[in-house]
């Protein structure tokens, strides 16, 4: 729990930790705390996004129809920086699983989100990144980059680790932003505070054998996008993380062609591939069905490495 960093302090803040920081005009005053008579704050993390679309650092200012600006305090853009939309209540996070909110505030793992019973935009800063968010819109490794950053200021800046930071996929219930994964996410803010703010590392980066966390993979998720995906219109995204992991695992065991890999979309020939990966387990009939069980998803995550299971 923390007061939130007054304007100029976040100005500072950025700047201290390396970004060039574009500021929107007008972006001091502009907040919904007055139109909703709620204040922002305490602030207990940061929230990434994605914005779903390009060119949309107006939108995010002022809003759409229903949903009034700012929608992030910050909007990283493809190659036009970072700027500053906003300061106070913003319109991103909506309705959160209050469980990972008392996760994000005492930094502990994040349990699974299934409730939307809390208000996320009191307590969370926001930032947008510009992306259309389907898994082939490429992130430049600037753009990661600054997103590290604008994590790490802040974190820094309240003394907060990176467990302080979640993606909204993560606090809210059918969310699919943003579309890279947390935890790599948070390991690059980890050691980008590791170092001195702004400078190289003055202390080396060592992770502790073991401790390294690998992504996870939900079963329960993954299973519903094998059941609904196939069946929807082309290239529909019920699970885009967990599923461009499995994915990836097929591929690396040679049952699935990458050219069908990383859409993020569970489609029929990415069913096919998983009944041959089942088959070559030994399972036969309709427990080769394609539709990922736990048995068969933790052993493709320990073949290859790639992943741990949820269930
Ligand atoms: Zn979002």
């Amino acid at each position: 729990m923390a007061t939130p960093l007054s304007a100029a302090k976040t100005l500072a803040a950025l700047k201290a930790e390396g970004l060039t920081v574009h500021e929107h005009e007008g972006w001091r005053t502009h907040n919904r705390d007055a139109a909703t008579g709620k204040k922002f704050g305490p602030v207990i993390g940061v929230l990434i996004h994605h914005t779903a679309g390009h060119n949309d650092r107006e939108l995010c200012f002022r809003g759409r129809t229903g949903l009034p600006g700012p929608l992030c305090h910050a909007w990283l853009g493809k190659t036009s920086g970072l700027w500053l939309l906003g300061h106070g209540r913003a319109n991103h996070a909506g309705a959160v699983d209050l469980d990972v909110l008392n996760a994000l505030r005492a930094e502990k793992p994040l349990p699974h989100d299934d409730q939307a019973n809390a208000d996320g935009n009191d307590c969370l800063y926001g930032l947008e990144i510009e992306n259309l968010g389907n898994g082939r819109d490429p992130y430049p490794d600037a753009q990661y980059r600054q997103a590290v950053l604008w994590a790490a200021a802040l974190c820094r800046a309240h003394g907060w680790s990176e467990k302080s930071i979640a993606g909204h996929k993560e606090v809210q219930p059918g969310k699919i932003d943003p579309s890279f994964d947390m935890d790599d996410f948070r390991a690059a803010v980890r050691k980008q505070l590791a170092r001195k703010p702004g400078g190289a590392a003055t202390t080396p980066v060592t992770t502790k054998p073991g401790k390294a966390t690998k992504p996870r993979v939900d079963l329960s998720r993954l299973v519903s996008a094998a059941k609904t995906d196939p069946g929807a219109r082309q290239g529909h995204v019920t699970y885009m993380t967990g599923t461009n992991l499995t994915e990836a695992a097929l591929v690396k065991l040679g049952y699935l062609d990458k050219t069908y890999a990383g859409d993020g979309s569970f489609g029929t020939t990415t069913v096919a591939a998983y009944a041959k990966w089942q088959r070559h387990l030994g399972y036969g009939g309709s427990d080769a069905d394609g539709i990922p069980g736990k048995i068969s998803l933790s052993r493709l995550g320990e073949r290859t490495g790639l992943f741990t299971v949820v269930a």
